[in-house]
């Protein structure tokens, strides 16, 4: 049986804790049963890239890392990784920085992967690569001669051809996917968009068995959209830590009814615009002024990006606004908390939330989504409330679905879902259960790695693309 090298920017242990998220404990799970590695950056910087590499081993999954320099992590982490491909996969060109440094240096890190974890790579294994920070290491480990079956997977989204263009180095980009047999993205709008770029830019074919071609060289696409690990998500809702976070909540919210929302502090994640639609929900609806609060839960990311610390400090003026309008010597409407809670606390929240709040801007997929479907009580579910433009609104068309940039949606979708009766969310909780129960995590993964595993092996050295 083939071993699998699974190869991300960064690599997870099994922990004893139990508080790792969904994706890593899939990944896990298939490099249990198949046997391989794990490869990526430690997170640690050193004076001089050697390409040493550590292994760790936990539970039958071993982890092998390297080392980056800093000026690697000022310009592929920190640069083009999250300052150019996360805006502009999320559509803001507008924070989108464009620097031929970023670029140098995305190119020099993809390398140096290939260049350490190539020669660990075996006649008959599989290779899947993961996320945006290395589409070009196909290619890389193709010059190298490397014929094995590698897969890639884009969990953000994929922009628009039009949008795609303002990146100077959108060919190139592009032409670094042909070099994988399978490529595998979060939902078919985000496929279609890939497609229309090959079709328009690049003179592509597409043929109905989701084979692309360009001149030489052909991969296979398709939508797989990423679930959650369900079964185990509802069993830690029901388990103690989630039970008394929930009573916590109880006690605290004194009779009142609470709206969560759970995200990343990111610009993707439509934060204002949630906090805006909340205002106009509240000055909307007089009456419930006093009844219904927000808890915002928004641990920080990526602080050494100018563009994160700017919408920590939007967001602390707005809610600060907002709750210095609308506060009583006993009630604030929105408390907004910049910290992160383990998953088995964050189950007993959510279950606590008759509302949950999701209304990014764009998003791959999201994951707090189903995770809020998961921990509800099937006898008197909550209501979730969707982006249309998050990659779940696909799957779970039974939530409250709205514009996120629209706060009278998110005000009419507040006052709708606190007014829906218990059969209604029931009805629409059970249909939403249903597919992330079926649709989980180890069905993504066994999707994409069935999938791999049909494509013929070993493949051509990579041509130029004619
Ligand atoms: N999360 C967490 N603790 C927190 C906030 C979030 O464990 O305090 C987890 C959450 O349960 C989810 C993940 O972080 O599994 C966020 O994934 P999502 O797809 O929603 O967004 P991303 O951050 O990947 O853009």
């Amino acid at each position: 049986m083939s071993r699998l090298i699974m190869i991300s920017n960064r690599v997870q242990l099994p922990s004893s804790g139990g508080n790792q998220g969904g994706l890593a404990v899939a990944l896990q799970a298939a490099l249990r049963d198949k046997g391989g590695i794990w490869f990526g950056w430690s997170g640690e910087t050193t004076e001089q890239f050697t390409g040493e590499i550590h292994y760790r081993e936990a539970n039958g999954v071993t982890t092998a890392t390297i080392d980056l320099e800093q000026q690697d992590v000022d310009e592929y982490y920190d640069g083009f990784a999250n300052r150019t491909l996360w805006p502009l996969f999320h559509y803001r060109i507008d924070l989108t920085e464009f620097e031929r440094d970023f670029n140098s240096g995305y190119a020099r890190v993809n390398r140096r992967f290939a260049e350490t974890v190539g020669p660990l790579i075996e006649a008959d294994d599989l290779v899947w690569v993961h996320d945006y920070h290395m589409i070009p290491l196909g290619a890389e480990l193709r010059e190298q001669g490397c014929a094995n079956r590698i897969g890639f997977f884009l969990h953000i989204p994929w922009p628009p051809a039009d949008m795609l263009l303002s990146l100077p180095s959108h060919r190139e980009l592009v032409e670094a996917l042909f070099a994988y047999d399978v490529v595998g993205f979060q939902t078919q709008d985000w496929l279609d968009s890939f497609l229309h770029y090959v079709e328009r830019q690049l003179g592509g074919t597409i043929a109905e068995d989701g084979t692309v071609t360009v001149g030489e060289r052909s991969v296979r696409v398709f939508a797989d959209p990423i679930g959650i690990e369900t079964a185990s998500f509802e069993e830690a809702a029901a388990a103690a830590p989630a039970r008394h976070a929930q009573e916590r909540m109880y006690m605290s919210a004194t009779g009142r009814t609470l709206i969560v929302g759970v995200d990343r502090l990111d610009y993707s994640k439509g934060l204002e615009e949630r906090f805006l639609g909340f205002e106009r929900f509240l000055s909307l609806h007089p009456d419930f002024r006093g009844l219904v609060y927000m808890l915002q839960i928004a641990p920080p990311s990526r602080e050494n990006v100018e563009t994160y610390r700017a919408i920590r400090a939007g967001l602390d003026a707005l809610s600060g606004r907002i709750n210095g309008e609308y506060s009583d010597m006993d009630y604030v409407p929105i408390r907004y908390v910049n910290k992160g809670f383990a998953r088995d606390v964050l189950a007993g929240i959510y279950r606590a939330a008759r509302i949950c709040l999701v209304t990014p801007l764009r998003d791959g997929m999201n994951l707090v989504a189903k995770e809020y479907v998961a921990a509800q009580d099937p006898a008197d579910p909550g209501v979730l409330i969707l982006s249309s433009f998050a990659g779940a609104a696909a799957q779970l068309k039974d939530a409250l679905l709205v514009n996120p940039y629209s706060p009278e949606e998110i005000a009419d979708a507040i006052a709708q879902a606190l007014a829906m009766p218990r059969a209604e969310r029931v009805a629409r909780w059970e249909k939403m259960i249903d597919i992330v129960r079926r649709e989980d995590v180890t069905w993504w993964c066994n999707r994409f790695l069935d999938m791999l595993e049909r494509e013929p092996a070993p493949r051509a050295p990579l041509h130029q693309l004619g």
